[in-house]
């Protein structure tokens, strides 16, 4: 079956890179809130991934296009800068090591410009390359890697059928950044429901703090038609929190966090409070402004639910 591009999704940083499909779907495909859950792996051919570097290169220098290479690829290198390069899809990093050296030496090559390559990650795509194998990638410009922790609590690791532990998940951030790729990872309020919320926020700002990343966005949980969990909500099995215990998760994860420097924000689409800061710094403040929030518990103050996404 011939290679079918993937819709564009990135982190809300990504939103000006070139987005250049190493795969499409995801390799841990079984987390139960996901939409991907079930979603199988494809590998876009190596060739393929450098022959559209090739066009992109023809393009942006001669303003050529070759025929049979998608009008898309034209539609994103037209409003692109060249300095930052987007590996799709929801875990690039899985596509086999020696391809990807090659890939990356490749786009190094053809697109000098680029300063920066960012993909998702697994935890297991991490811990199966080497200390050595990471270094070369970072030396090959990829800066960043986006990693969903998503809890750091082993109960709703265990119950979301992530695959991993939060051990193995604080192992692959810091690997990671031993390599000098800088992790931005996200977490999501209320996957503990609202038997597990405690737990979930208090082991989840345990587990970031170990993980020390350099970016946290925190996402708030939308159960997604099609998945296990949207199942449960329906049958009971699993309960939703109301908007300010979310917002009470939140509190608790950035009061209990301790970050040498990081950027904590709950921009996304799905919360219902926008959040910038970097903690330490604005910590207190911002622990100060969220309790009073939710302490007036008036909802004029939240998104409302039509605005909100995944
Ligand atoms: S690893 Fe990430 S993208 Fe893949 S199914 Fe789990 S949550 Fe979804």
């Amino acid at each position: 079956m011939p290679f079918q591009r993937p819709e564009i999704v990135r982190p809300p940083s990504e939103a000006n890179s070139y987005f250049l499909p190493l795969t499409a779907g995801c390799s841990n495909n079984a987390c139960t809130f996901c939409g991907n859950y079930g979603a199988k792996l494809h590998i876009h051919e190596a060739d393929e991934v450098k022959k559209e570097i090739d066009a992109v290169a023809l393009y942006l220098s001669q303003n050529l296009a070759v025929t049979g290479v998608p009008r898309i690829v034209y539609a994103i290198a037209s409003r692109w800068d060249g300095e930052r390069v987007f590996l799709q899809d929801s875990d690039a990093l899985v596509y086999p090591y020696a391809d990807l050296v090659g890939i990356m030496e490749h786009l190094r090559n053809k697109l000098p410009s680029v300063k920066r390559v960012a993909a998702y990650a697994t935890t297991q795509d991490i811990l199966r390359l080497s200390a050595a194998e990471l270094r070369r990638l970072r030396e090959l410009n990829l800066g960043i890697l986006y990693l969903g922790l998503e809890s750091g609590d082993n109960a709703v690791l265990q119950h979301i059928c992530k695959g991993v532990t939060a051990a193995q998940e604080i192992e692959a951030a810091q690997r990671a950044k031993a390599a000098g790729i800088l992790t931005s990872v996200t977490v999501i309020l209320g996957l503990g429901g609202k038997a597990g919320s405690k737990q979930h926020a208090l082991e989840t700002a345990k587990v970031l703090s170990a993980m020390d990343p350099d970016y946290v966005g925190a996402l708030t949980l939308t159960l997604v038609p099609g998945t296990p969990l949207y199942d449960e909500g329906k049958k009971g099995e699993f309960q939703m929190l109301t908007p300010f215990e979310s917002l009470g998760e939140l509190l608790v994860m950035i009061k209990n966090s301790h970050f040498t420097h990081c950027f904590f924000s709950s921009m996304h689409a799905s919360n219902y409070v926008s959040v910038r800061a970097n903690l330490p710094e604005d910590k207190d403040e911002i622990v100060r402004q969220l309790s009073d929030f939710t302490k007036k518990g008036d909802p004029a103050l939240l998104r409302p639910e039509f605005l909100r996404g995944l």
